[in-house]
């Protein structure tokens, strides 16, 4: 019963990611590692550069994993 309410908030919580990631255009699928506020590479674990995230929000690789992934 303690963790009630946790389970909500982290229900909360991944319905307003989804419905975030719903609403980016052109969001590849996944879902984004976040550590410190910061979205890292779902691949390698290094942080994405802003500038990257500016251009693809969605994004949940580094550019390096996401080459290698897109072969
Ligand atoms: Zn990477």
């Amino acid at each position: 019963m303690s963790d009630f309410g946790d389970e909500g908030q982290v229900a909360e919580t991944l319905y307003r990611e989804g419905a975030i990631a719903a609403a980016l255009p052109a969001a590849p699928a996944g879902i984004q590692v976040v550590e410190d506020g910061r979205v890292v590479c779902a691949e390698c674990g290094e942080p994405i550069p802003a500038a990257r995230l500016g251009a693809m929000p969605g994004a949940t690789r580094c550019r390096a994993c996401q080459e290698d992934f897109e072969g």
